[in-house]
Order: C-alpha cells, then structure tokens, then sequence
C-alpha cells in the first residue's frame, strides 16, 4: 500500500512516474528483495512499468482514492449533524444526518421517519464543514448516472427496473422504486423516481418559471421525489406509474414505464 501511497503522492505533485530508485526512496523499505516483492505484485493491474518507471494504472489511481475514502473511520462514526428542510411525513424541521457504518442517513427527529440514506466515504465526514452539501452531491451523481444506465463505481452497463420491494437499501416512502443493478460489480441501489428526475428540463423549467431554486434543493427535501401521495399506478400491466408534481395552480405529470424512463409529460391548471 505504501507503493500506491507514494506513487499517488508523486502524482500529486505533478510527476505520473517515479524511477525505480526514487520509487523505492519514498517508500523508505531498504530492503530490495523485500521491496521488489512487493512491487511486482502490483505490476500488471494496479502499477504500470514504463522505460522510465513506475506509474498507477486507472486500478491503482481507483484504489489510491478507495485508500484515501476510507481512512478516519473509527472517529466519524456516529457523527450527527442538523440538516435543513422538513419531514414529508410530519412537516417538523427536525431533520437530522447521522453518519453510521459508513453511509449518511436523514432521518426526523420527531417522527423517527428515515428520509434519504447513501453511501458516503468517512474521510470527508470528518474534514468538511459543507458536509450535507458534499453528500448531497455525491448522490445526485450517483443517481443521476445509475439512471442513465453506467454504473458510478466502475462504469459498467446498469440495468434499471421498477420494483415494489422494500429492502434496507430503499430510501423515502414510496410504493415503486427503480431498481439498479450493475452486471460487473457490487453495486446496487432502489431509487425513488422523483429523485431521478428532479434535473429533467420540465422539473427545471415549471420550478424556475416560480422562482423555485429546485437545483439547491437537498434531495431530502422534495416530498414529491420521497413520498407515496405524489406517485400513482397508472396501469398494472405493463407497470406504468404517474408523478405528480405540484407548484401553485400548476401541476407537472409524468408518466414512466417499466424501466423508469419518462414516456410523456403534462401540465395542468
Ligand atoms: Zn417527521
Ligand atoms: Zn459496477
């Protein structure tokens, strides 16, 4: 790991490979034997030998920042935080995020409801003030690439498909989530629909067109996107399902199939 370490550092710093001699100072091992052994078993997939030296592959860059995430775990445990917005389940602003076995989750603190929780690395949990922020952004990015098929953590193909389970890994209160899953690796997730569409240009427009900054919004504080009154069956077979977004005297609908993609748009007065 220390070769990772130091190879990130000399990257850092502007220099993408390091000489084996000046590779091995860095990692301060005197032993060569011991150093060479270590070295070769990263050459290939995670550390990439050039006529000059030693550079991280996109494996080993991946496993620098995986490296980097996962440290100070222990001290951001059970950090808690007050978060802005209400409860869509009681209207309170009473919301809190609480960090926990390394994911962040929002939840009131006067009807216990669990809001929005994702995965979060720990090691900005400790080192950020704009934490929610942070987080706020990580999921939109998450969720916005899972839905459009690629997979935020290794870019594989993700397939999306509705579902009315309810498993640990749903978030809001809702009857249908989408459903991803990527075909290479771990990662998978239940997605309120609302949430997948809250940058969809008719969400943006009906929001702007009302002085509604929908952009700054924090995901936990969209009722519409987290709860079961605003979203409808439309059909059972095939599975189609109605959104229904209100602002003032005007009402966005949208109509999704199977997949979750969006067929058709409404507004009405
Ligand atoms: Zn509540
Ligand atoms: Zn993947």
């Amino acid at each position: 790991m220390a070769i990772i370490y130091e190879l990130q550092r000399a990257f850092r710093e502007g220099k993408d490979t390091l000489a084996y001699a000046e590779l091995k100072r860095r990692v301060g091992v005197r032993d060569s034997g011991n150093f060479n052994y270590h070295l070769q078993r990263l050459v290939g997939q995670y550390v990439r030998k050039t006529d000059v030296g030693y550079a991280l592959t996109y494996a080993g860059r991946k496993v620098a920042s995986a490296l980097t995430a996962g440290i100070f775990t222990e001290q951001a445990d059970g950090t808690t935080v007050l978060a802005s917005g209400t409860c869509y389940n009681c209207h309170a602003e009473s919301l809190t995020a609480r960090y926990e076995r390394e994911r962040i989750c929002i939840a009131c603190d006067d009807c216990d409801e669990e809001i929005l929780h994702n995965p979060f690395p720990p090691a900005p949990t400790t080192r950020r003030e704009d934490l929610l922020f942070a987080f706020d952004a990580w999921t939109r990015r998450w969720n916005a690439l899972a839905s459009a098929g690629t997979c935020p953590e290794c870019g594989s193909r993700m397939d999306g498909k509705l579902t009315d389970s309810n498993s640990a890994l749903s978030v809001g209160d809702v009857p249908y989530r989408l459903h991803v899953t990527c075909r290479e690796c771990w990662a998978m997730s239940n997605l309120p629909l609302g949430l997948l569409v809250r940058d969809h240009p008719q969400v943006v427009g009906l929001h702007t067109a009302r002085d509604v900054d929908i952009g700054s919004t924090p995901s936990w504080d969209i009722d519409w996107a987290l709860h079961r009154d605003y979203l409808a069956v439309v059909s059972d077979d095939p599975l189609t399902l109605q959104l229904r977004i209100p602002l003032d005297d005007e009402e966005l609908q949208l109509t999704f199939d199977d997949e979750g993609t969006v067929v058709s748009t409404e507004i009405t007065h």
